[in-house]
């Protein structure tokens, strides 16, 4: 059902070129904020395998609809400039956004905190050495391509940072919100009685049903680029071909809505967040269009302009793994007739390898925290697999022109609330071995990492 049209394809192609075009000639001092935006095709070559799921046993078979990495840069009237690329992938390495972002860096002079990366978390994506090791059940030849598939992935995101700063021009940039509703909070509500709840008005448990949207506007006052932003798993999908799942319907949905502009999408705090109904490819069409609605709605109102000037800050936190597994469990793991077997004996690999190269540093771990203001509205960017308490909290704290971000800078864990924790099961607990994660995180993650969510905001709250 979206299989990408010829004209669709040479769309995408010339997104690009188009905003170069429109690009300044003279580097006239600016008096107004400037954006510009790119996008890459990162459908992969055939033959990769798929990641998101144990279950996964053999290679994708084609492509339902086509992987994207995008980027929007903007700068401040003084020039201060940040660019953040989105991604059409389950996870991402530390090591593959350390290593874009110290590029990006070099090039463009930018300080680390202004290159933000967000993955969709869409599971029809590939398998990338070096995220979810816990399973890594891959033949040697899909382990070979899972190796060789990242620096390519890299490349592109290196290029369409590039072309989106090359591209920054006056731009009008506005804010607003609306709800969508498919998400649910998938700890408190059985899946099949999801629809019947929602109906009722009884799904129980924390979500946040905001879909934020940032327009950006040329001078000419076409739509350049929009993103939008929902807090869900993207878990519609668990088939064997390339699909952004309902990000990716969304985003083709409101390109067609808005011919011309670039549509990103990043991911809130979804860890405890499913689309509910799914596993149909319909279905991932529906959520979709439901979050385009919302966004159409929010731009059919006054948004909120942003004014005023960019700031970022970054912060690392040293994390703590609750447990070093025993040489008998980890024997154990490898040994057990047991469900999901590879799986396990993937996650003893990883631990080893954990133990062999990180040694009495292997209970420690540093997570990444990023922070944007642009003039009135924040953005804070966390790392891993966030459940949506984290947004709630810091959103009550701070107040509505703060969006959170999940899935971002490195996917290398859940991270749960406190609350989430003391609860264990999967987004507490037993998530850490498809992640080839040693055990558990220690209690205390959630007031570490908000409190340095709260400092980089102090850090780039605009000077009195
Ligand atoms: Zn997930």
């Amino acid at each position: 059902m979206n299989a990408p049209t010829p004209l669709r394809r040479a769309a995408a192609f010339l997104a690009p070129l188009l905003c170069l075009v429109f690009a300044p000639l003279t580097a006239a001092p600016a008096t107004s904020w400037r954006a510009g935006t790119a996008r890459e095709n990162i459908t992969p070559p055939a033959g990769l395998w798929m990641t998101g799921y144990a279950s996964r046993d053999k290679p994708a078979e084609g492509t339902a609809q086509e992987l994207w990495a995008k980027a929007l840069a903007v700068a401040d009237p003084a020039g201060n400039r940040g660019v953040i690329i989105t991604l059409d992938q389950c996870g991402i390495s530390r090591q593959s956004t350390d290593r874009v972002a110290a590029e990006l860096v070099r090039r463009h002079g930018l300080p680390r905190s202004a290159v933000m990366v967000n993955v969709s978390h869409t599971h029809c994506s590939p398998q990338l050495a070096g995220n979810l090791n816990g399973i890594q059940i891959l033949p040697p030849d899909g382990l070979a391509k899972a190796v060789a598939y990242p620096p390519d992935l890299e490349q592109r995101m290196i290029r369409v940072a590039d072309a989106a700063l090359a591209a920054l021009a006056p731009a009008r940039i506005a804010w607003g919100v609306d709800e969508a509703h498919f998400g649910f909070n998938r700890r408190e509500n059985p899946e099949k009685d999801v629809v019947a709840l929602r109906a009722a008005g009884q799904l129980k448990g924390p979500f946040d049903p905001r879909v934020p949207v940032l327009a950006v506007r040329g001078a000419d006052g076409a739509l350049r680029a929009l993103l939008v932003s929902y807090a869900c798993h993207s878990t519609t999908l668990g088939i064997f071909k390339w699909h952004g799942d309902y990000a990716g319907s969304a985003m083709l949905e409101l390109e067609r809505r808005h011919p011309g502009a670039n549509v990103l999408f990043t991911i809130g705090c979804g860890a405890d967040i499913n689309p509910g109904p799914r596993r149909e490819e319909r279905l991932a069409d529906e959520h979709g269009r439901a979050l385009a609605d919302a966004a159409d709605r929010a731009l059919a109102r006054p948004l909120t302009q942003v004014e005023g000037g960019f700031a970022s800050a970054w912060g690392d936190v040293t994390l703590k793994f609750s447990r070093r597994p025993t040489e008998e469990q980890l024997r154990e793991a490898e040994t057990k007739q047991q469900p999901n077997q590879g799986m396990h004996r993937a996650w003893a690999a990883s631990v080893r390898e954990l133990i062999r190269t990180r040694g009495d540093k292997l209970l420690e771990y540093d997570y990444p925290v990023q922070a944007w203001r642009l003039g009135g509205l924040s953005w804070v960017a966390l790392g891993g697999e966030v459940v949506i308490d984290y947004a709630l909290r810091l959103r009550r704290e701070a107040g509505d022109n703060l969006w959170v971000f999940g899935y971002s800078n490195d996917v290398m864990a859940y991270i749960p609330s406190e609350r989430v924790l003391k609860e264990g099961r999967y987004e507490g607990d037993t998530s850490m071995v498809p992640y080839g994660q040693p055990g558990p995180w220690s209690p205390g993650l959630e007031d570490r990492i908000i409190s340095k969510t709260r400092e980089l905001l102090t850090r780039t709250a605009p000077p009195r």
